[in-house]
């Protein structure tokens, strides 16, 4: 085992990073920790080829970004730049990072902690849980629908067939927009169909004016609204298909309704339909979490668990922190008169970042 570290970093996304960058900046003696082969592996797994990265800053927030080497271009640019602007931070920077090395658990207290990886063991007094958000949360279909995608590699995979996005946030918009595009670039008349299980779409001004814009450009983009995803079926060919139906069925007396439904196969539908927090990994690693009960969480649903937090991201161990997507998209914060209450935490790069910033401001203290 090497000497005792002051900061492991889980993580190398825009949380990491960040955090990693002010490390470096104030001396500490830390270790960026990636499972993947590639810094920003998360990012780099999740957009589509070719996806602008946006700038968002949630309403709610005035400050500009605070890290400027990680923001995102305000030219919007695409997936790719990204993590090479990143990869170039991590190298001018000398950034002290192990890529392929994840992290599996911690024992010991503060300020004695053991971190275990798959290659070793680090001595450490300080951890932060800057390793995301990547669980998809279940379409909740009878016989769930394991093969459904969940994001795109290659928007180009789907020129010639109708595709099914099934989604009312950024993701899914980011989505049909990357599919939509490469359609109408290939002169493809085959359609992108849209489909939400609510009447409204959630989604920011960067990715509605993209999205706008495709479709002003004669995008094939079809809208369902209030579509459930009902049943997975395989029809008399063998294929697996997925039936969607729009949920006000026209009432026909006698306790009947019609329905209008499509049926797609699924290989052509992919579910953007969020992530959940790492709630199991939590657990394991004894860190309190606060169940939504009785309609306390306004976000969360009953039932979920929510880690509990400080104002500086703390957890009920001291010394370890979570940021980013890990803790989106919201969690228990103690307040200041010690009433714990949800708070809401947008899943951006933003966020990510600014939360290094406000776990390290303590840790430079110390
Ligand atoms: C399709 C899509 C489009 C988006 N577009 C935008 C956008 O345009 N603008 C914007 O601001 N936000 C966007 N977001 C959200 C943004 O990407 C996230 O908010 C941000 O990446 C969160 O950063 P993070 O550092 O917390 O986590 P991540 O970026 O998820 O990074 C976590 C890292 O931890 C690593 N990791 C996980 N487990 C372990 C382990 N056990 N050991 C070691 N390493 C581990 C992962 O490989 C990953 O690299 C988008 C998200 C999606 C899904």
């Amino acid at each position: 085992m090497q000497k005792k570290l002051d900061l492991v970093i889980v993580g190398s996304g825009p949380g990491g990073i960040a955090a990693a960058l002010l490390a470096q900046k104030h001396k500490k003696n830390y270790i960026v920790l990636e499972k993947g082969s590639h810094v920003m592996q998360g990012i780099l797994e999740t957009y589509p080829r070719g996806k602008k990265v946006y700038p968002t800053i949630p309403k709610s927030c005035k400050d500009p970004f605070p890290v400027e080497e990680i923001k995102p271009q305000d030219t919007r640019a695409p997936v790719e730049e990204y993590i090479e602007q990143a990869n170039r931070v991590v190298d001018k920077n000398n950034l002290s990072l192990n890529l392929n090395e994840t992290f599996q658990a911690i024992s010991g207290r503060f300020p004695d902690y053991l971190v275990k990886t798959n290659k070793g063991t680090y001595s450490t007094e300080n951890i932060i849980l800057a390793f995301g958000s990547n669980i998809p949360n279940d379409l909740g279909i009878y016989g769930e629908a394991k093969t459904v995608a969940r994001n795109i590699e290659n928007p180009e995979d789907y020129i010639g067939v109708n595709v099914l996005v099934i989604g009312g946030g950024n993701a899914a918009a980011d989505v049909v927009s990357s599919l939509s595009k490469s359609k109408r670039e290939a002169s493809d008349a085959t359609s992108v169909y849209w489909a939400h299980i609510k009447e409204k779409f959630e989604i920011n001004t960067d990715t509605a004016r993209d999205l706008g814009e495709e479709v002003l450009l004669g995008g094939q983009i079809k809208i369902l609204q209030r579509a459930v995803p009902k049943i997975g079926e395989v029809d008399a060919e063998g294929i697996d298909r997925l039936y969607i139906h729009q949920t006000s069925g026209a009432p026909m007396g006698d306790d009947l309704y019609m329905y209008q439904g499509m049926s797609f196969p699924m290989k052509n539908v992919i579910a953007c339909i969020g992530t959940h927090g790492p709630s199991a990994i939590f657990d394991e690693l004894n860190l309190q979490q606060i169940t939504c009960t009785g309609a306390i969480c306004k976000i969360a649903k009953e039932g979920e668990r929510l880690l509990m937090l400080s104002r500086q991201l703390e957890t009920s161990s001291p010394g370890i922190f979570a940021i980013g997507g890990a803790i989106s998209p919201s969690f228990m914060m103690i307040q200041e008169d010690g009433v714990i209450r949800e708070t809401k935490h947008s899943n951006l790069i933003y966020t990510a970042v600014v939360d290094a910033v406000r776990v390290m401001e303590k840790l430079i203290q110390t």
